[in-house]
C-alpha cells in the first residue's frame, strides 16, 4: 500500500452515449449506496471510492476510516523535552 495516500477520489465518468440525445428528464437510476449511511447514489452524482467500498462524501469515508482503525483521532499535544 502506498504510503501517504489514504483515498483514491474517483469521480464516476457518466457513461457516454455518443447519440446527442437531448436533455429529457429520466428516471434516475440508484448506482450505489454509502457503505457508512447507505445514501443513494445516482448516476452522475460524485462519490468516494475507497479500497472496494463506496461513500457519499469525503466525511463518510473519513468516519469509515476511524469506525476500521483505519484512522485515528488524537489530542495534539505540545512536546515535551524535560
Ligand atoms: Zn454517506
Amino acid at each position: 500500500m502506498e504510503k501517504g495516500k489514504i483515498m483514491d477520489l474517483e469521480v464516476e465518468n457518466p457513461m457516454i452515449t455518443g447519440e446527442g440525445l437531448p436533455e429529457e428528464p429520466q428516471e434516475e437510476e440508484i448506482l450505489f449506496s454509502c457503505d457508512l449511511c447507505h445514501q443513494e447514489i445516482y448516476e452522475g452524482d460524485s462519490y468516494i471510492y475507497y479500497a472496494g467500498d463506496i461513500f457519499c462524501s469525503s466525511h463518510h469515508l473519513g468516519e469509515h476510516l476511524l469506525n476500521h482503525g483505519l484512522a485515528e483521532t488524537r489530542i495534539a499535544k505540545r512536546k515535551v523535552f524535560h
